[in-house]
């Protein structure tokens, strides 16, 4: 078996010819500034091209039904091992999978009741949700029930003649409404609110009699009665919504909210599951608790399977995750608690020789939670795998056993191998020269020009916390993962402050026909600019519309999915890649086609627009520049950009606007440390134009250049959710028993 993955003539996007040996069972970090070609190396040749040749191991039938890979643009590329990518993905929004499905621990701790939980409820699947056998018969396990919302479905105010129901497939006329209004039950035109209770209780829970239902044409219906609420609940609640048309459905949703289960009160098991117990506690009991907490608790018990538990539980804690419970939906964790989580599921695994992928493990952790992970990833290593990290904190670049650093820019600047080699000869790089560097703390913070509050947040791990937010300066809010930083700025603030713009990588539209020029909204200027200066139409000079190409229809490549083979996308040989029809593509401007002016830099595109006289183009496109995006090309798609490419992106289309109010929840992901000195540049500039800045931050270069600090803490979870120190970040190194002071102390 060789030593090392050997790369030759790799070029998949903006890589140049790239050759690369890559040493096996080693650590190796990718660093390099953003968008200088990591993902361009690791996931879209490393990463595909062992997939793809894994797939080709699968006999014919079963390739048919995986999903294929395209050829990454390389020479050759050499003893791969099999690779396991582990991203930062959503998990995913099945309400069925939790934290403890997803690492396995559920299935250990159902094991350990079903033989020492008293009484036993019989053998494992008794305790699971997600079978019959366990789950809670009312609301099939999933905890939470749709009910009927009466102050939607009814209007008090009216009679039954005048509309009091709600609800149109019940309303008035209808076969439903008939049998209140016209059976002699109720008198139709006295409004809900004169009903007496007995009435009221008739009308919405009445059952066990017949009634005269008086049709249109006097003819006279006998029904058995049912109250409008039991009835609306039987009809709509008690079966799959999803089989409803979607406007009867919406009407359904209009008068429906969902609460937790009655019946087991959100525990998901049914009663004899939760009956059975160890030490006082039921399994619900267990999946409530926090991981450190469960961990005390099941230390005490001395069975075998009950260990077990507590060692898988050990690496979730170890991974910063302590504060999660096991009943936590994954579909409510942040893309670096998913990524974590993704790794205890591998780290429990005996396999060696694998590839692992990393994307930026550290997203989301707090410095001290830093070298937790450290630990884990050498701890992958040393049971025989290759890992791979795309990387920028100093931490874990500094653990490396092998450093490849991309640039020395970004985009077409970047693509080649600036350094490779061990971590203490990298000096002379943008990295090596950044990773010696250190900012010093802010000595002369601007002063607010006024407040925002919070008053008596409570929400999830929140323990009444009131908090200033000041106006017109730049605030870093911080605290140990898990501590409440999303929940008290992403959820409370921004929900009481409507006019918050939130900037998260999110932010942008991602398609293959939006582009850097259409986001920040220059793209109908240009079009007026051709059509001005040739005397035709604009429309024809978007790939859109009118201009585009007959043969791909705009998109510039044909697709062709081979059934046999790998997928092929060819450049469209009509338009040669350029999106354009011949008639757009005869149309100049100082010289230029369309096409060649979307194959322009944001940077020499400004320029051109300078000199073509269109001052307010060429500002639009400084913009990109100054956010650092100045190397992506205007045509470029969206989807084809970077998580902090986009972030930024949306940041340009906001420079020049004053007086707005902007939150950003952890902008440094995915940032190189130069390209983080340039974002804080770029909020700086923001705040001296007038606006207010908060920012959701574990980077220690973002809080020592901030105003003021919002600390909260001091641990995660239930041990977190105080406010422990606000004020300028100076005061932030004395706060008592804030992580962030200490690490920024040292
Ligand atoms: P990094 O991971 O270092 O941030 P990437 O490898 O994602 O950088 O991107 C390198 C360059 O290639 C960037 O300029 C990016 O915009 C560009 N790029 C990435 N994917 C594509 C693609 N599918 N098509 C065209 N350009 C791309
Ligand atoms: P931070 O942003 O500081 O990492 P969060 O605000 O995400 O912290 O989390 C604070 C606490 O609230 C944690 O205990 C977390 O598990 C809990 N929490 C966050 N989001 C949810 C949610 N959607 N449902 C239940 N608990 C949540
Ligand atoms: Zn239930
Ligand atoms: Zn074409």
């Amino acid at each position: 078996m060789s030593e090392a993955i050997v790369i030759t003539g790799a070029r998949t996007n903006n890589l140049k010819n790239v050759s690369l040996r890559i040493p096996k069972n080693r650590l190796v970090v990718f660093t390099g500034v953003s968008g200088s070609g990591k993902s361009s190396i690791v996931f879209d040749t490393i990463a595909v091209e062992s997939q793809r040749q894994l797939n080709e191991t699968f006999p014919t039938f079963v390739r048919n039904r995986l999903p294929r890979y395209e050829k990454p643009e390389a020479e050759a590329i050499e003893h791969l091992s099999a690779a396991i990518v582990v991203d930062q993905k959503p998990i995913g929004g099945n309400a069925r999978s939790t934290v403890g499905t997803m690492t396995d621990i559920s299935s250990i701790l159902r094991v350990l009741f079903s033989r020492y939980g008293e009484p036993s409820a019989g053998y494992s699947f008794a305790y699971s949700f997600n079978d019959p056998q366990g789950m809670c018969p009312e609301c099939d396990g999933l905890g939470r029930r749709l009910e009927l919302d009466l102050g939607a479905f009814l209007d008090e105010e009216l009679s039954l003649e005048e509309g009091a129901i709600r609800f149109p497939l019940f309303g008035v006329g209808t076969w439903q409404w008939q049998i209140y209004a016209r059976s002699d039950t109720f008198d139709p035109a006295k409004p809900l609110k004169h009903y007496t209770d007995a009435e009221r209780e008739l009308f919405l829970h009445g059952q066990g009699f017949s009634v005269a239902v008086r049709g249109k044409n006097g003819t006279l219906n006998k029904v058995a009665y049912e109250g409008v609420a039991d009835r609306f609940t039987r009809l709509y609640l008690k079966r799959d919504l999803s089989e409803l048309s979607g406007r009867n459905r919406e009407a359904v949703l209009a008068v429906v909210s969902e609460g937790v289960c009655r019946s087991c009160g959100g525990a998901r098991l049914n009663a004899k599951a939760l009956a059975s117990r160890i030490g006082g506690h039921s399994i619900a009991d267990y999946g409530a608790m926090e991981v450190t907490d469960l961990i005390a608790e099941l230390g005490r018990l001395d069975y075998p399977v009950a260990g077990a538990a507590v060692a898988a539980l050990r690496r979730v804690e170890q991974i910063g995750l302590g504060y999660l419970s096991l009943d936590r939906e994954t579909s409510t964790v942040s893309g670096g608690e998913a990524q974590r989580l993704k790794m205890v599921r591998h780290l429990g695994s005996s396999l060696t020789g694998m590839t692992y992928i990393f994307d930026e493990p550290s997203a989301g952790l707090h410095p001290a939670d830093v070298h937790r992970m450290n630990s884990l990833l050498l701890q992958l290593r040393d049971q025989g795998n290759t890992v791979m990290v795309v990387e920028h904190d100093p931490q874990v670049i500094e653990i490396a056993d092998h450093v490849i650093d991309l640039g020395p820019g970004a985009g077409v600047h970047g693509g080649q191998v600036v350094f490779e080699g061990p971590v203490a000869e990298l000096t002379d790089t943008l990295t090596g020269t950044h990773l010696r560097r250190r900012t010093s703390i802010k000595e002369q913070p601007r002063t607010p020009s006024g407040w925002l509050t919070v008053e008596h947040a409570s929400l999830h791990n929140l323990d009444d916390v009131s908090v200033r937010l000041p106006v017109g300066v730049l605030t870093a809010v911080t605290g140990v993962a898990g501590s409440g930083k999303s929940t008290l700025i992403g959820q409370v603030f921004v929900a009481a402050h409507p006019e918050a713009v939130v900037v998260d990588q999110g932010a942008i539209a991602v398609s293959s026909r939006s582009s850097p020029a259409s986001a920040i909204g220059v793209m109908d200027g240009i079009r007026a600019a051709f059509a001005k200066a040739n005397g035709v139409k604009a429309g024809l000079f978007s790939f859109n519309s009118a201009g585009a190409c007959p043969e791909c229809e705009g998109r510039g490549v044909i697709y062709t999915d081979l059934a046999f083979m790998d997928p092929v996308t060819r450049t469209c040989e009509t338009c040669e890649g350029r999106r354009f029809n011949a008639e757009a593509l005869s149309y100049r401007l100082r010289g230029r086609t369309i096409a060649e002016v979307l194959a322009m830099t944001s940077e020499q595109a400004s320029a051109f627009f300078a000199d073509a006289g269109a001052a307010a183009i060429a500002a639009r496109l400084r913009s990109l520049v100054e956010v650092g995006l100045g190397y992506l090309t205007l045509g470029q798609p969206t989807s084809t950009l970077s998580g902090g490419e986009r972030q930024r992106l949306k940041l340009a289309g906001e420079l020049g606007r004053t007086g707005s109010l902007y939150v950003l929840d952890e902008p440094t992901t995915g940032l190189h440390l130069a390209d983080v000195e340039a974002l804080v540049d770029l909020l700086d500039r923001l705040v001296e134009q007038g606006n207010t800045v908060i920012v959701i931050e574990h980077d220690l270069q973002v809080i020592r250049r901030a105003d003021w600090v919002i600390d909260l803490g001091p641990g995660g979870g239930r041990h977190g959710g105080r406010v422990l120190y606000e004020g300028p970040p100076a005061g932030l190194g004395e706060a008592a028993g804030s992580v962030t002071g200490r690490f920024l102390r040292s």
